[in-house]
């Protein structure tokens, strides 16, 4: 191969741009017709042109793409789907597939310097922050999810906690941390425990009332009683739209709580803070929010932005700058320069190397303004409403609890069953409808028993959707229960 020529950018510049129109078209088309497209399994023939062996010789660029549209494409996990409403899965906007074009195509390093991906991410990490009540100074970086984003939040409040000496000596001969959350914590919160070496034991689940939200007078004695046997509360973690049911904790009587204790107050916001956006009632189930210490939140579940993309924010800049910033003699600043561009996102996070997620936020507000996003995130309430309406008036389904925001949980089990008959039949419910691309509802254990879970998160969902996808559950439950 002669030295003057790249051994992998396209030979043929003027074929690349006719095969790479055609996979856009049929992107655009499988988007466009999306409801054809539910999630199905994955047949072993096409699992079978997966396989790599040794990938020794390259294919011409029209059989790649001939490969990517018959043997990827089709099997998404479902969740561009109107009728997919299981786990919190976000949908995922065609205003969206045009950023990645571009990201893909400047392919930026947004761990620093100076180039225009970094002033986007500023733009967006400063939208956040208005619109979550964040004071100005607050900072912030976008990471792949909220579990990244609360490892980032506790390291932060673990090294405010214990001082800038544990990063270099460890926390093994420091006082032992203690944080506090709810019972229906997100497991994200367990990992981000583990993971900043507190351990998995060192967050104490405080019982909550029917709402899901914690009860102070149980947190101030959890409290009392750690301090008392000389452990060092650190921080209190508040559910902002729990993932099993959509309940809020107490945000503001928790911020004062905190206040009152010198406790680093860390909201979950994964899906539910976007709450804020969405008409009253739901508007007003995250008040508080606007006062946490840190606040870790995704634009992959309700933003309904691709994946992957989550946030931090921090509202103490020096105090999140002390848990992460760091630089070698190798990443030095300039002045002015490619290695210029202070500050740098690498000093705010996990991350050295990391891409250009914020263009697809950016775009997506670009494209539909703060409000279209508003009325998408309410009209999601709206539906679970309905469908929680229309669960009570099925003689063969059951709430589980009251929906307080997109969250339901139902038992589609006749009413004289319990135990294990129940947890079987509505698992196979899920399992049966998935199967046969009709609808995708994921399962969860609400007191013990296995029932049917919808979070909508679905810019593409219908009431008729909502509406028709009740009842193939309710038609599939009892089908099961006569056999
Ligand atoms: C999804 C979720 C998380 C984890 O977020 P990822 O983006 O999946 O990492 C944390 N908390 C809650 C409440 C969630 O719903």
């Amino acid at each position: 191969m002669p030295l003057d020529k790249s051994p992998l950018d396209p030979a043929d510049w003027d074929e690349f741009r006719s095969q790479a129109h055609r996979l856009l078209d049929a992107c655009i088309d499988h988007l466009a017709n999306v409801r054809m497209h539910p999630w199905q399994p994955v047949p072993e023939a096409a699992r079978q042109h997966y396989a790599l062996d040794t990938a020794e010789d390259g294919k011409p660029i029209d059989i790649l793409i001939d490969e990517l549209v018959s043997n990827v494409l089709p099997y998404s996990t479902g969740n561009i789907h109107p009728r997919f409403f299981g786990w919190v899965h976000g949908t995922g906007l065609a205003s969206s597939l045009l950023a990645d074009i571009v990201a893909s195509t400047m392919n930026s390093n947004c761990g620093g310097r100076d180039h225009g991906a970094v002033y986007v991410e500023r733009e967006v990490i400063d939208w956040c922050r208005r619109c979550f009540g964040f004071p100005e100074g607050s900072s912030g970086v976008l990471v792949t999810g909220t579990s990244q984003a609360t490892v980032i939040a506790l390291a932060a409040a673990r090294t405010h906690a214990l001082g800038p000496q544990s990063r270099r000596n460890g926390i093994q001969d420091m006082p032992k941390l203690t944080a506090y959350a709810a019972e229906g914590v997100h497991n994200a919160i367990v990992k981000a425990c583990e993971l900043i070496g507190i351990g998995a034991e060192a967050l104490r689940r405080i019982p909550g009332g029917p709402g899901g939200a914690m009860h102070l007078d149980s947190l101030a004695e959890a409290v009392a009683r750690d301090r008392r046997e000389g452990y060092q509360p650190f921080c209190v973690v508040g559910t902002a739209g729990s993932v099993n049911l959509g309940e809020f904790d107490d945000l503001a009587a928790l911020a004062d709580f905190c206040a009152e204790h010198g406790l680093w107050f860390h909201v979950d916001g994964a899906f539910g803070a976007w709450s804020r956006l969405a008409d009253p009632p739901w508007n007003a189930l995250a008040n508080g929010i606007d006062r946490a210490d840190s606040l870790a939140f995704d634009f992959h579940k309700w933003m309904y932005v691709q994946y992957d993309c989550g946030a931090v924010l921090v509202r103490d800049e020096t105090a999140h700058r002390a848990a992460f910033a760091a630089r070698p003699a190798y990443l030095e600043g300039q002045d002015k320069g490619a290695g210029g561009g202070e500050p740098w996102f690498c000093d705010y996070g996990i991350d050295l190397s990391r891409g250009f997620r914020a263009l697809k936020v950016w775009s997506a507000l670009r494209a539909h303004g703060t409000q279209a996003f508003a009325r998408a995130i309410t009209r999601n309430c709206e539906l679970a409403a309905l469908m929680a309406a229309r669960i009570e008036a099925d003689p063969g389904l059951r709430l589980v609890r009251p929906v307080r925001l997109n969250v339901c949980c139902f038992n589609a089990a006749p009413a004289d069953w319990d135990g294990e008959a129940q947890d079987a039949l509505n698992a196979t419910v899920a399992k049966n409808l998935q199967l046969r691309g009709e609808a995708v509802f994921s399962t969860t254990r609400i007191d013990g028993r296995t029932v049917l879970r919808a979070a909508i998160v679905n810019h593409r969902s219908s009431a008729s959707d909502i509406e028709e996808s009740v009842s193939l559950a309710a038609r599939e439950a009892d089908r099961l229960a006569r056999s």
